[in-house]
């Protein structure tokens, strides 16, 4: 479903991630672990194609994403191709990045509308019944600012399920809410994860959360992978390192 081929992300001489190579399947729940700095953010950013890899491959579904191979040389794939499939990804950002300007119910139908092409009355059936899932039917109207933080968290929760993604990418959502509204919001994602079969990369601080959501955990350090278990090898029994001092650290 996704494949990191020989990927290589820097930024002018600084390399974030060295030659990375990693799979993960559908319905695969994934989540990256590792100290501040080593690259997890950027590899979300990749598959959601907000940043290009300077080396290597991104499969989606066995389909390059934004460079493939032809003739010998890496060539970059279209934007309209691209697009194609970033239609398939949701992504929720721990700054929850919804438009300030728009009601909740716009926030949620904007891509389908513009995206899909769905009618307004179509896309606002299926935004309704999101904003139920999230416990948020009420606030439709309302614009994000009137909203708290998990509220708005759960907005943006609920407009990254409204294209129906196959994976949904999860960068610390729960980094900038208050210490008492993380669960409500860890209550959703748990919920997402227990009645759906979408495919989740996550990058979190919320270890019990990665313990009870995820069956894969990759530990990095520095731009690689150093570790990979399943949540309750990797969290009792870790055997790099780097690993038990990283856990011994944040647990
Ligand atoms: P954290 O847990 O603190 O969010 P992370 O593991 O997610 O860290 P990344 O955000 O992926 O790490 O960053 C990896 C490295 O890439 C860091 O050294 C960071 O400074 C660098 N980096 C990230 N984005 C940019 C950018 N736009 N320009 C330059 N350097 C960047």
């Amino acid at each position: 479903m996704i494949e990191f081929r020989d990927v290589e992300k820097s930024y002018g001489d600084n390399v974030v991630l060295h030659n990375l190579n990693f799979s993960v399947a559908k319905g695969d729940r994934v989540t990256l672990i590792g100290p501040s700095g080593s690259g997890k953010t950027t590899i979300l950013r990749l598959v959601m194609t907000l940043e290009e890899a300077t080396g290597g491959y991104i499969f989606v579904d066995g389909e390059p994403l934004t460079h493939e191979e032809r003739g010998g040389k890496r060539v970059a794939r279209s934007k309209k191709d691209q697009k194609r499939i970033r239609q398939r990804i949701g992504m929720v950002f721990q700054q929850f990045n919804l438009f300030p300007n728009m009601s909740v119910l716009e926030n949620i139908i904007e891509a389908p509308v513009h995206v899909l092409g769905q009618s307004k009355a179509e896309a606002t059936a299926k935004a309704m019944e999101l904003l139920e899932k999230v416990g948020l039917a009420d606030k439709a109207n309302q614009h994000p600012t009137s909203l708290s933080g998990g509220q708005q968290q759960r907005v943006a929760i609920a407009r990254s399920l409204a294209l129906d993604p196959e994976i949904l990418l999860l960068d610390e959502v729960t980094s900038a809410l208050d210490p008492e509204i993380v669960g409500e919001v860890l209550a959703i994602l748990r919920n997402i994860a227990e009645t759906t079969d979408i495919t989740m990369l996550i990058v979190t601080h919320e270890m019990q959360f990665a313990r009870d959501v995820s069956n894969r955990v990759l530990m990095f350090d520095g731009g690689s992978i150093v570790e990979e278990a399943p949540p309750s090898v990797m969290f009792s029994d870790p055997k790099h390192q780097r690993t038990k001092d990283f856990l011994h650290a944040v647990l």
